[in-house]
């Protein structure tokens, strides 16, 4: 059966990064059993930090900065082809990096952001094919936005299942396809062949989309991590990891904010009950974390997870009556037509507050809920969510740390934390 398989940045920041792939790879060779269907799908993102430096190339010409832009760019590649020449690979030879900036200043911001930040996986995936292929695996790249339909919703593209399955199903049943085949995650295309990408750290999403498409009989997410801890050993010093999750679970970590695993990734999974594991990309053969309708949840360790970044927006009423079920539709009316995305909400007599993502969204979403509500706000705060936790540890989680808010139920706290400088 078909296994999808997911290196992030951090997995292919460098030349070794790229060898470890191609060992695992290997092992996997190995494991795989003949049957007809077999296969490996590799799901790879941009290398190490190419993202933000790509952003920050359409954020300068988006400026008319176009010297740092070009500076920039160039230092892109430049990253790209020292990692080719360790690896034994001729730029312009073997690969062909692209030339020039794909920009049109003609274009809005945000269609231009997907074509130039799209090409971070174009080249890893491109580098690290050729080199497979030239190791003598047998291998075939990829191009995905030709292959994964999406509409025109530059950045946050919403992916046309449909038609993506049946291309993609006919070309992996293609006859004599090699054994593995190498594309990009985060990208998709539209039907007029415009690059679009699906959100940062979109790459899961992608390898939960294809393992569904192709009945895959399970997804491997390769991370700089033994698996899934039950906090982020950045901030907490003693980690625990978690070996098995139920989906819910999951799901429920990353919209609190865990990093490991992105949001939209395990409902492709879950309808197909195709299971996720997270694993040590340094140690291919430990067990990591297995996430399944059958997982076993958390067990008797408490869980922290931080979603950094929010802003807590509070509506009042103008004049004093406050029908809440009046405001709440338009409340949230404006919030889902701005793209804000919710993380906690929570409302008294005369007031709703939600804490939200502090994305560039956020300010025109102010603006309109201006118009109809008093609207105070507080930003420079983190969410801490403490699953499976007891009153001893949300007291020990609230000392010394200023909360704006906390909502706690038998087993979970969430507290809205002011962001200290040490955090
Ligand atoms: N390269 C993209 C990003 O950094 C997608 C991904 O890594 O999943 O956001
Ligand atoms: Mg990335």
């Amino acid at each position: 059966m078909t296994r999808v398989y997911k290196f992030g940045g951090a997995s292919v920041k460098d030349a070794a990064g790229v060898r470890n792939v191609e060992r695992i790879v290997r092992l996997a060779l190995q494991e795989q059993r003949p049957l007809t269907n077999d296969g490996l799908m590799v799901v790879i993102s941009a290398m190490g930090k190419t993202t933000n430096a790509l952003e920050r190339v359409v954020e300068f010409l988006d400026a008319g900065k176009e010297e740092q832009a070009l500076n920039q760019w160039v230092d892109i590649i430049d990253f790209h082809v020292a990692i080719m020449k360790e690896l034994g690979l001729q730029p312009g030879v073997d690969i062909r990096l692209q030339g020039e900036i794909p920009y049109d200043p003609t274009l809005p911001f945000d269609e231009n952001y997907d074509q130039v930040v799209s090409m971070g996986e174009i080249m890893s995936t491109q580098i690290i094919a050729v080199y497979l292929l030239k190791q003598g695996i047998s291998v075939e790249w990829w191009n995905i936005p030709k292959l994964l339909r999406t509409d025109h919703t530059w950045r946050e593209a919403v992916v046309d299942s449909e038609t993506s399955a049946s291309v993609i199903r006919a070309g992996w049943n293609r006859a004599n396809r090699p054994q593995v085949v190498v594309t990009q995650g985060f990208l998709g295309g539209t039907a007029d062949g415009k690059r679009t990408t699906l959100g940062r750290e979109g790459s899961d999403y992608t390898a939960a989309l294809l393992a569904n498409y192709l009945d895959a009989e399970s997804v491997t997410i390769w991370k700089d991590v033994p698996g899934i801890l039950n906090a982020d050993p950045r901030i907490e010093p003693n980690t625990v990891l978690i070996p098995s999750l139920r989906y819910q679970d999951a799901v429920e970590l990353s919209y609190s904010g865990a990093q490991v695993i992105h949001p939209k990734t395990i409902r492709p999974l879950q309808n197909k009950e195709i299971p996720l594991y997270v694993k040590p990309f340094g140690d291919p053969e430990a067990a990591g974390t297995r996430i399944a309708a059958d997982g076993v949840g958390p067990v008797d360790v408490p869980i922290y997870i931080w979603r950094k970044n929010q802003i807590l927006i509070t509506m009042r009423a103008k004049d004093f009556a406050f029908a809440l079920e009046e405001s709440l539709s338009e409340i949230f009316d404006i919030i889902h037509r701005h793209r804000l995305k919710v993380s906690l909400i929570q409302s008294s007599a005369v007031t709703i507050s939600v804490c939200v993502d502090n994305t560039r969204f956020v300010s025109p979403a102010i603006e309109e809920l201006n118009k109809h509500f008093k609207v105070s706000y507080n930003d420079h705060l983190s969410l801490l969510t403490i699953r499976d936790t007891t009153p001893e540890i949300i007291e020990n989680a609230k000392a010394g740390r200023t909360i704006m808010l906390s909502q706690t139920t038998r087993r979970t706290a969430r507290l809205v934390v002011k962001e200290e400088e040490n955090q």
